[in-house]
């Protein structure tokens, strides 16, 4: 098979497997998981959607694609993460879901969301293999979604997944993903991943646990390495294993200056997150204070798993070179 077949089944079993989830649906990109698993739970014109303003606008587009109002919550400015104080002055009786973004491999407080009673669709786009009190990230929501796009932990160029232990989310996915050889006419789309994708897909899937640990070895030399600068490092925090999407660092001053000099190195920094959707929607930085001073100040060093150690002890120099 070229498109759908069986290696995307293959894929599917061996993700859910990997998450310790009954069901996955593979899928052509993340933002599509995100509008079937709305749609799966019946989001529609007049709900409200809370999530994070400090993520990427695919999540805005999935919810837009709804009709559905979406309510921005401000982050911690340790993790990144979604603020629990901050859903909770977002939420109306009106919400329906909360999608909780896990920051760049960093799991967000699930105890804390759960405690709102109101279904929590985790986006683990960044997070694949980031475990939360020993679970893997993508096990406590309602739903989960993934996405391969070529710069994730997981890359098959262009794909996405949505995870549930749900009978009625899975059948719905299966059945919305595909338009061809129904029996009734529903509004369908076309969402298929292919089996070319999902043959790197199961490679790479093999491959993650290797991938973390290469990532895992890297931030540990950036956090020895930069410690005395007095800058704030990537967080290492209890009960949550940290898979290392990005390794952020902050100081107190605007980051711009500090990517501009890094990249005349020939090195990558740069902001995790384009802009925070508050920014796109008008609303006021004050609002939203944590990431406001979080976007204005972060920068992300150059993570991956070909990265070599030489190569990390390089960017390790020109980063003391350009703070001291
Ligand atoms: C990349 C990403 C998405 C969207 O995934 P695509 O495959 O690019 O559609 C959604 N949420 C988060 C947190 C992401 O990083």
């Amino acid at each position: 098979m070229l498109a759908q077949g069986r290696r995307v089944e293959k894929l599917e079993l061996d993700l859910a497997g990997f998450i310790g989830a009954r069901f996955a649906v593979a899928l052509n990109s993340g933002t599509s998981a995100l509008h079937l698993a709305l749609l799966a739970l019946k989001i529609k014109p007049g709900d409200e959607v809370v999530t994070s303003s400090y993520v990427c606008t695919g999540v805005l587009n999935a919810i837009n694609y709804t009709g559905a109002k979406v309510k921005l919550a401000d982050i911690n400015p340790d993790d990144f993460n979604i603020s629990v104080d901050s859903v909770k002055r977002a939420i109306s009786r009106k919400t329906k879901v909360i999608i909780v973004p896990h920051m760049f491999g960093l799991a967000a407080d699930m105890d804390g969301l759960r405690k709102f009673g109101i279904p929590l669709l985790e986006d683990c786009a960044l997070s694949v293999g980031a475990t939360y009190k020993g679970r893997q990230v993508g096990s406590f929501g309602c739903a989960a979604v993934f996405s391969f796009y070529a710069t994730k932990m997981l890359a098959t160029a262009e794909g996405g997944a949505l995870v549930t232990n749900n009978r009625e989310i899975n059948s719905f996915a299966r059945d919305r993903r595909d338009y061809d050889n129904k029996d009734s006419y529903e509004v369908r789309f076309n969402y298929k991943l292919n089996d070319i994708q999902a043959a790197m897909g199961i490679q790479q899937l093999k491959g993650l646990r290797s991938f973390i640990s290469h990532r895992q070895k890297i931030a540990a030399m950036y956090n020895n390495s930069l410690s005395d600068l007095g800058i704030r490092l990537a967080l290492t925090a209890a009960k949550r294993t940290h898979v290392y999407f990005r390794y952020c660092i902050r100081g107190r001053d605007s980051s711009d200056n500090i990517i501009k000099k890094l990249r005349a190195f020939g090195i990558e920094a740069k902001k995790p997150v384009f802009k925070p959707l508050h920014n796109y929607l008008g609303l006021s930085d004050k609002e939203y204070p944590v990431t406001a001073q979080v976007y204005k100040t972060v920068v992300s060093l150059p993570i991956y798993p070909l990265l070599k150690e030489a190569q990390a002890r390089f960017i390790i120099d020109k980063v003391r070179s350009v703070l001291k």
